[in-house]
């Protein structure tokens, strides 16, 4: 009979009686053999094994992290001790590195609280920002930005008059006094400021052929307007460099990088859907103008072509996809197929500026 001390149990299952085996230990792995025919039972990798307890001196170990396979040993056995140590040995590895991937996932919930924190701060500012500009003080304003910009734009004085008077046979606005001018850049481009500026590249001009395209154009700018979209891309740009100072002072270039691109991200998609609404509500102005809103889905195609061009027109690069605009020109067409005659004042008007802006071009030549 084997002494007490070297006595080592097998139990393949729960509901087998244990045998007794023969253990040889290697560096990284342990092998049984039945103590009593010497048959081979298994191999079985060192990392695998687990220590359930220790009990009556004797430890208890699972063999695979699935199976159920136990090995009993008695702890006076001459092989316990370096096997203990093994098993020892493992159980530090693996606890010291679940501490190494705790930590970056721990700052990353931080950081991702941070920006949360971040962004709420600023569409609270803005909100409240929005609410204590007065539609005077937005004129302001937006006259301060247009006087900055106009010294360096140059602008087309016979055709911004003809603009003026085309978008005079419209009513873009109820609360603003809107105020056109045409900037002799070939660039296919347009913008509204605060208040009722909204200057209109000759590029995109050019690029059209019917007034209803033109008529797109201006509703989707005076639609910025009306909706102080671009008051509010103001007021979120402040308040983000003035929380950003207040938060990081000079020494966080750091998180100004990764706040700083966060929020781009974060002003792209803002301004698609504030774009994808005064599309909308562009297409609205249309109707009440008695001007057909498949204008819209004319000045797309303008933008699509321009799109597969070389040169990426900065309309475009703030603008969402115009694959997707038109797409959703054409289901809000389909809402409302009625048909409209363009009035009289407005073809007469687009003829004038049409013919002022081949003016300008044969006078280049
Ligand atoms: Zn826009």
């Amino acid at each position: 009979m084997l002494d007490k001390q070297h006595e080592v149990w097998y139990q393949a299952r729960q509901q087998e009686p244990a045998r007794q085996v023969r253990i040889l230990l290697f560096d990284q792995a342990i092998q049984l053999y039945d103590a009593l025919d010497e048959s081979f039972i298994g191999a079985f990798a060192v990392g695998s094994i687990r220590l359930l307890e220790v009990n009556a001196g004797e430890a208890l170990l699972q063999l695979l992290p699935d199976g159920y396979e136990r090995l009993t040993v008695s702890v006076n056995h001459l092989l316990w001790p370096e096997l203990n140590q093994k098993l020892t040995n493992i159980r530090k590895f693996s606890s010291k590195a679940k501490k190494h991937w705790k930590w970056p996932v721990l700052l990353l919930i931080i950081a991702a609280g941070l920006i949360g924190i971040y962004f709420l701060l600023i569409s609270m500012i803005t909100g409240i920002g929005l609410q204590l500009v007065s539609t005077e003080k937005e004129r302001e304003l937006g006259e301060m930005i247009y006087a900055s910009m106009a010294e360096g734009l140059k602008i087309d004085t016979a055709a911004t008059e003809k603009l003026t008077r085309f978008a005079a046979e419209l009513n873009l606005s109820d609360q603003y006094k809107l105020e056109f001018t045409v900037a002799d850049e070939k660039e296919i481009n347009a913008f509204a400021i605060p208040g009722g500026h909204i200057v209109v590249y000759k590029g995109i001009l050019d690029e059209m052929d019917e007034p209803e395209e033109l008529v797109a154009l201006l509703s989707h700018e005076a639609s910025h307007v009306n909706e102080r979209h671009s008051l509010r891309s103001i007021l979120r740009q402040l308040s983000g460099s003035v929380l950003l100072s207040m938060v990081f002072g000079d020494l966080g270039s750091i998180g100004r990088a990764v706040v700083g691109q966060a929020d781009q991200l974060r002003s792209l998609s803002y301004s698609r859907s504030l774009e994808e609404k005064a599309d909308a509500s562009a297409m609205e102005l249309m109707r009440n103008n008695k001007v057909d809103p498949r204008g819209m889905i004319g000045l797309m195609d303008r933008l699509k072509k321009a799109e597969s061009g070389t040169a990426l027109p900065g309309f475009l690069s703030t603008h969402p996809l115009t694959k997707d605009r038109k797409s959703t020109a054409e289901k809000y067409i389909l809402k409302f197929p009625q048909t409209f005659e363009t009035p009289e004042p407005i073809e007469t008007s687009w003829k004038q500026l049409k013919s002022s802006l081949e003016d300008s071009v044969q006078n280049e030549w």
